[in-house]
């Protein structure tokens, strides 16, 4: 399948706001900007949440249904490899092969050796049209980098061909994803990952890089602006030169997995994709269960206390929750509010509190963090969770789509 040029992710952990994610891309279509659907959830929150797959196809299906949407929307089968992949086939046409826990596993060295081969017109000089300063490839660098992503890009090619014998070469989206690695990958080290992808085939539509700098959940970036812009920049030429050095498909396109909220990069990834001309996918994580957190304190009453109990029911268990997210969190536990001051905290500060707005004096990056990896406390809440969310429907629905539109999808694509 080919991608469209501009693609936006979003997540929904417990299933409720499709219709209110989607409004916010019929809104950005009505405002003439040309942004798709996809709708990612990965086998960790599925996992948690105890909610499976096919629950997110329904949820998508019913929500373009409702809303009339009549362009093409994916279903993003997150973060999977091998060992998880099974559950989403049917539900899924957009994969995100997760390769890197495989990544600096060294690959045998006959593949090395070819590698090292054929990038031999490479080496030298590279000049790559769009960026200044030529690098300087060796023989040494390029075995370096094969060691260290080679057999990564050869298991993404095992779980690519595994999915299209399932499920049909033509029926689902590839994305090559090595976001959570320990360090970022370099431009020169992007331009050789994409030369091992176009030899194991890999019809790859999106690559998601690890980017210098924090991408943490739910919060703004941590890091330097600048040299983000510069390496986003040659990111951008390296994808544009690579299609036509490689014959990857013309689509290809950078996938930013940017952990919600990343509002002091957005004019950059903006400013970038017109000079370039090029699409680019955006995913967001699961901040549309804070914007229900959000709705349900504003609605004060009982939806105010069960925020105020999410984080009673989350505090004593921070360790647990923080885990899975180890990487892509910063929380300093000592520094988050007591349980006694939230339950005494009105509708207006617990929002406040917990809204992403940096120029509100009550905005607190940890409380946001911490709640955003607590959703495991409200899915066991069960119906008295999910019932307020019906209660208070229209308030949340709104909270989500005013997010998604003009936090993000402007910003970014506007
Ligand atoms: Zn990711």
């Amino acid at each position: 399948m080919t991608i469209e040029k501009y693609t936006f992710g979003s997540g929904d952990r417990f299933a409720h706001e499709g219709e209110a994610q989607l409004r916010a891309v019929v809104e950005a279509q009505e405002a003439g900007l040309d942004v798709h659907p996809v709708w990612n959830k990965s086998n960790r929150e599925h996992t948690i949440i105890h909610s499976r797959p096919d629950d997110l196809r329904a949820e998508a299906d019913a929500a373009v249904a409702t809303l009339g949407w009549k362009k093409p929307y994916y279903v993003d089968a997150d973060h999977i490899g091998l060992q998880t992949v099974d559950w989403f086939l049917a539900a899924s046409d957009f994969y995100t092969l997760d390769v890197a826990d495989f990544s600096g596993q060294p690959a045998d060295d006959a593949s090395i050796g070819a590698f090292v081969k054929a990038m031999e017109p490479y080496t030298g000089e590279l000049v790559i049209p769009g960026i200044a300063r030529p690098f300087a490839l060796t023989t040494e660098s390029v075995r370096a980098c094969a060691r260290k992503f080679l057999f990564a890009m050869q298991e993404a090619g095992r779980i690519d061909r595994y999915v299209a014998e399932k499920k049909g070469a033509e029926n689902f989206v590839t994305e090559v994803s090595v976001d959570e690695t320990d360090s970022p990958q370099t431009p020169v080290e992007l331009f050789l990952i994409l030369a091992m992808i176009a030899r194991e085939k890999i019809p790859v539509q999106t690559i998601a890089p690890k980017f210098t700098g924090r991408f943490n959940k739910g919060v703004d970036y941590v890091g330097d602006l600048a040299q983000f812009e510069k390496e986003f920049d040659e990111d951008l030429s390296v994808i544009a030169f690579a299609i036509r050095r490689f014959g990857l498909p013309a689509s290809l396109k950078l996938s930013v997995h940017s952990g919600s909220d990343k509002f002091s990069l957005y004019p950059i990834i903006n400013k970038l994709i017109k000079k370039h001309d090029c699409g680019l996918h955006v995913k967001t994580a699961g901040t549309t269960w804070l914007e229900e957190v959000i709705g349900l304190a504003e609605a004060g009453g009982e939806g105010l206390q069960i925020a105020r109990d999410i984080y009673a029911g989350a505090h004593p268990k921070a360790a647990d929750l923080i885990a899975p997210y180890g990487p892509v969190v910063d929380i300093d536990v000592a520094r988050l509010p007591s349980v006694a001051e939230v339950q005494g905290w009105t509708a207006e500060k617990f929002a406040a509190t917990l809204r992403h707005d940096q120029a509100n004096a009550d905005y607190d990056r940890q409380f946001r963090q911490f709640l955003h990896v607590s959703f495991k406390i409200a899915a066991q809440m069960g119906a008295r969770y999910t019932d307020a969310l019906k209660t208070h429907r229209d308030l949340i629905a709104a909270n989500v789509t005013h997010n998604l539109l003009h936090r993000h999808i402007r910003p970014i694509f506007g």
